[in-house]
């Protein structure tokens, strides 16, 4: 259905969005600002500057395609993995996986990876935050009390649905903002079972882990989803599809950046050179530009434009033009790992299709011993490094977990279960594509998340070739200790699973008790199980700049060594946050053009066409 441009529904209707956002630029255009990539950042940050009435081109490499049910309807993401919409991205090999290969996708439309994410909502910790700015230098503007003002302004709650009734709680959270979150309601059996055998296995009941008193503790999980409309609430939809009308606002989509171009002295961003309709020529920017195009793909464009490692950089043949170390470096991504579970026969959890947005209902957060030995040793406060997440029936969809195929073939629950869940995902992925109903649930799954790991891998390029697949390397398991929290966070799985809440629903675990009590069988366990949890970031990390070689960006994220070249998206993340990381770069988008509107003030140039602009760019 065609959606109608009235005055209260500013959407774009489908006839006129061909042209709106898959239009011809013309060569040699100048804006004040251009902002790469339109995924969660980089939405956030172009909309900011739009609101500031700047002129901001906004481009994007994949398609548009938020009219499309499969983006809209928040449970069908996952189809949209390895079709157009995705990079078809794979780690390498992992090394302390049994080199195993890991699937990363990344989301390549109009919304980027947060439309086909999983919408958990988590700001992480503020323990995070605290130690982004005094410990990784970043100043008193990145700590908590700091950037709950930019978590408070995207976020649109409504106090009520969430349970929050007392007036500290509420304060803590955004009413008016452009991002809808909701909870599940009504919440299904399975996920209040898993709170409520999370408080009596010792844990604490948690009624807002994004709320004032922390994350620590057992809760329902908050989503990305509209209360009413039950629509995906992608950072295209919230944060620009509202203003895309503005004059100011230009939004290109299928449009590739290859490189940023630096002026002769190499230290201004002075344009892009750009792939539209199968030409490549170059658009310019007046004032800044800005990377947005996530963790895997900003150090990629950095070191096509030649600014990385120099040792790096000649090796691809690319003429170093500022030699940045850390480009590439500090990739990281949560490992995860599950515990599946039988349900009783005689338990549905189908209860109603239409709340099942999403694959996780209910989450806990808690601390492993070796975080709290971290804490003792540092003094410092670290937040809850192990998150477990409750799944069911929607997960059957993802390639992770275990199915309810399983309930159709009973004898796989006898053998190896690695090879039982190789299987079934290949199952589960055969019968997605034959069906468009989610199957009825039948397992559920407590998922392990390690949300402070310690290992550390990079991202290097293949080739000089911008349409080279760059090789990713999250090294999970490289930090022996990363492991060892794994196991505590699967034994706890365990513990939890064995509470009355939880044994009244499921029976047969798919994790024995004889491999659960053998830390060699644990380990070899995690080895063959964990897989990603698609949370990549840090490879083009913020810092003291000053004090620290592998710091890309400045606290105003300002690329080191080079004007009118900022970084909001993932790659700036000095370490993973607590939790899912999404709710933590939108921030990011918002405090880049926060930064950028309080340097130049608001206000428009004029845009021009084929302008005789004055720089000369070396390319
Ligand atoms: C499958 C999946 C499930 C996830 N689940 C959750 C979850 O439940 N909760 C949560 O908090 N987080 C989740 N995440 C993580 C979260 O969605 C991402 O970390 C976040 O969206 C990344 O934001 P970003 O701005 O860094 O990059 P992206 O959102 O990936 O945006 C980058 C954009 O830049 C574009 N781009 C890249 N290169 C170019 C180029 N050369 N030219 C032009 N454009 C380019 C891309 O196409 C993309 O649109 C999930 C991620 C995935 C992939």
């Amino acid at each position: 259905m065609e959606v109608r441009p009235e005055p209260d529904n500013p959407q774009i209707p489908i006839s006129e969005r061909e042209h709106r956002f898959h239009n011809k630029i013309e060569h040699n255009s100048t804006f004040d600002f251009i902002v790469v990539g339109a995924g969660s950042a980089g939405c956030v940050c172009a909309s900011e500057l739009a609101k500031a009435n700047c002129s901001v081109l906004l481009i994007e490499a994949g398609e548009e395609l938020q009219n499309s049910s499969l983006i809209r309807i928040p449970r069908n993401s996952h189809k949209l993995w390895r079709t157009e919409a995705d990079w078809h991205y794979n780690t390498v090999p992992q090394k302390h996986l049994n080199n195993k290969i890991l699937p990363a996708e990344r989301g390549k439309t109009l919304g980027g990876s947060s439309s086909i994410n999983h919408l958990i909502y988590v700001r992480g910790s503020p323990e995070d935050y605290n130690r982004f700015a005094y410990q990784y230098g970043l100043g008193e503007d990145w700590s908590y009390k700091s950037v709950l003002t930019e978590f408070k302004e995207l976020e649109k709650v409504d106090a009520d649905r969430l349970g929050l009734s007392s007036s500290t709680t509420i304060s803590s959270r955004g009413t008016n903002g452009e991002l809808e979150v909701n909870i599940p309601y009504p919440a299904k059996q399975d996920a209040v079972s898993f709170v409520n055998a999370g408080v009596e296995a010792g844990y604490a009941r948690n009624i807002d882990y994004n709320g004032s008193h922390g994350q620590a503790g057992f809760s329902l999980s908050q989503h990305q989803v509209s209360p009413l409309s039950h629509r995906r609430q992608d950072a295209f939809n919230c944060f620009c599809e509202p203003i895309c009308r503005k004059d100011n606002f230009h939004i290109l989509s299928n449009t590739f950046v290859r490189k940023v171009l630096l002026n002769e002295n190499n230290n201004k961003a002075i344009g892009i050179e750009i792939e539209q309709f199968d030409e490549i020529f170059n658009l310019y920017c007046a004032k800044e530009i800005v990377l947005s195009a996530g963790s895997i793909n900003t150090p990629q464009i950095l070191q096509l434009s030649g600014i990385g490692p120099r040792k790096e950089l000649n090796r691809l043949d690319i003429p170093c033009k500022v030699d940045l170390q850390g480009v590439g470096r500090n990739l990281q991504d949560h490992p995860s790992s599950v515990i599946a579970f039988m349900l009783k026969p005689e338990v549905s959890l189908n209860t109603n299709r239409e709340l099942e947005y999403a694959a996780v209902q209910s989450l806990g957060y808690i601390q492993s011993p070796s975080i709290i030995a971290d804490e003792k040793r540092d003094n410092i406060k670290y937040g809850c490094d192990l998150q477990l997440n409750l799944s069911s029936g929607f997960v059957s969809s993802t390639r992770k977990f275990f199915t309810p195929i399983a309930t159709d073939n009973p004898e796989l629950w006898n053998h190896d279960k690695t090879l039982i869940r190789q299987i079934l995902i290949e199952k589960a992925q055969e019968q997605e594509r034959l069906t468009e109903n989610v199957v009825p649930p039948q397992v559920i799954a407590i998922v392990v998340m390690l949300n402070l790991c310690r290992s550390r891998g990079q991202l290097t390029l293949n080739s000089n070739d911008p349409h080279d697949k760059p090789n990713i390397d999250p090294n999970m398991f490289e930090n022996e200790n990363d492991l060892n929290a794994m196991m505590h966070g699967l034994r706890e799985a365990y513990k939890i699973s064995q509470q009355p809440s939880l044994q009244k629903i499921i029976q047969q675990a798919t994790l024995s008790k004889e491999v659960l009590d053998n830390d060699d069988l644990l380990k070899e366990y995690l080895r063959k199980d964990t897989g990603s949890t698609w949370h990549h970031c840090g490879t083009c990390c913020m810092g003291d700049v000053h004090n620290n070689p592998n710091v890309v960006c400045d606290s105003k994220l300002k690329v080191k060594g080079i004007d009118g070249l900022r970084i909001a998206d993932a790659s700036v993340l000095p370490f993973c946050t607590s939790g899912n990381i999404n709710t933590a770069i939108l921030m990011i988008g918002k405090k880049c053009g926060k930064y950028i509107v309080s340097e130049y003030g608001g206000g428009m140039m004029k845009k021009s066409n084929n302008t005789n602009n004055n720089y000369t760019a070396r390319l």
